[in-house]
């Protein structure tokens, strides 16, 4: 099977070293193979999405040498396959809504705090504590049909339990056996988008045909909530490689708005694509 890798930027910045890392290490693993290479932009948040980022992204991966498939796919223009996608989770009993603001769940994780059987924190922070989750479905409509704002949230224990036992790969780490329980009850479509960056990006990856998905090493445990939803919307499971992450001089974690590392700071400074390539780790 041809290889398929994509690189999926949100447009809510410019791109850095970083960032030329991950799109050159998926373009590398695609041409190494003879495979294809795409480009998504991860746009669902319309709030934070911005046209002219999204321009400065084509540029500097063109500026780079990067050639992508054309044409791209723009998250903003699918919300139909996201809606669909969870209308049928929705069919199999496991999304709920959740009308929690923020600082509900703060309040009702400090309650909780005391109770040591409930595991507090995920790779994305605090573990929502449920409390919808146990709200009567007489209620649920009532507070819907008010037009009270909500997420929807995975019930992740009844999934993972119709779901049965799950495993992915990743190609550095080898097989692992999937534990998306560690995140609790996540969100699949947010009370200001109707999807969520979990449910979007393993939608499109099947959609798009993506056989390798190569990502930084701070999306690893995504994984495991991307495998749980694969199974569940009978979708194919591609093999994973979570690459490190390039930092900056003293060893800290690259930011957009570090201004100053920019690609488009890098050309604008006189540095040649090959000289960002190299301060991007690949170096000759
Ligand atoms: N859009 C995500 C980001 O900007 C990456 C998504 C992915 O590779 O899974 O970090």
């Amino acid at each position: 099977m041809p290889i398929v890798t994509r690189f999926a930027p949100s447009p809510t910045g410019r791109l850095h070293t970083g960032h030329a890392y991950a799109a050159l290490f998926a373009w590398g693993a695609a041409r190494l193979a003879g495979g294809r290479f795409l480009l998504r932009i991860e746009d669902i948040d319309g709030g934070r999405s911005q046209p002219e980022s999204e321009d400065a992204i084509y540029r500097d991966l063109a500026w780079l040498g990067l050639e992508w498939e054309t044409p791209v796919r723009r998250q903003s223009e699918h919300f139909e396959d996201y809606r669909e996608a969870l209308a049928r989770l929705a069919d199999m009993n496991l999304l709920y809504p959740c009308f929690c603001t923020r600082a509900e769940i703060r309040a009702e994780i400090e309650r909780a705090g005391s109770a040591p059987h409930l595991p507090l924190h995920s790779p994305e922070g605090p573990i929502y504590p449920g409390t919808c989750r146990r709200v009567e479905p007489g209620e649920r409509q009532r507070r819907i049909d008010r037009g009270e704002p909500h997420a929807l949230r995975l019930d992740v224990a009844r999934a993972a339990r119709l779901a049965g036992p799950l495993s992915w790969t990743d190609r550095l780490r080898g097989e692992q056996p999937a534990t998306p329980e560690i995140f609790g009850d996540i969100v699949l479509a947010r009370k200001d988008v109707p999807c969520s960056y979990h449910l979007a990006v393993t939608l499109d990856d099947a959609l798009q045909g993506i056989t390798l998905v190569t990502r930084g090493e701070d999306l690893l445990f995504a994984s495991h909530i991307h495998r749980l939803l694969q199974a569940l919307l009978g979708l194919a499971t591609p093999e994973y490689h979570h690459h490190e992450l390039i930092t900056g001089p003293n060893g800290e974690r690259l930011a957009k708005r570090d201004k100053s590392i920019t690609i488009e700071a890098l050309r604008e400074a006189g540095k040649s694509p090959a000289e960002v390539i190299a301060m991007a780790g690949f170096g000759e």
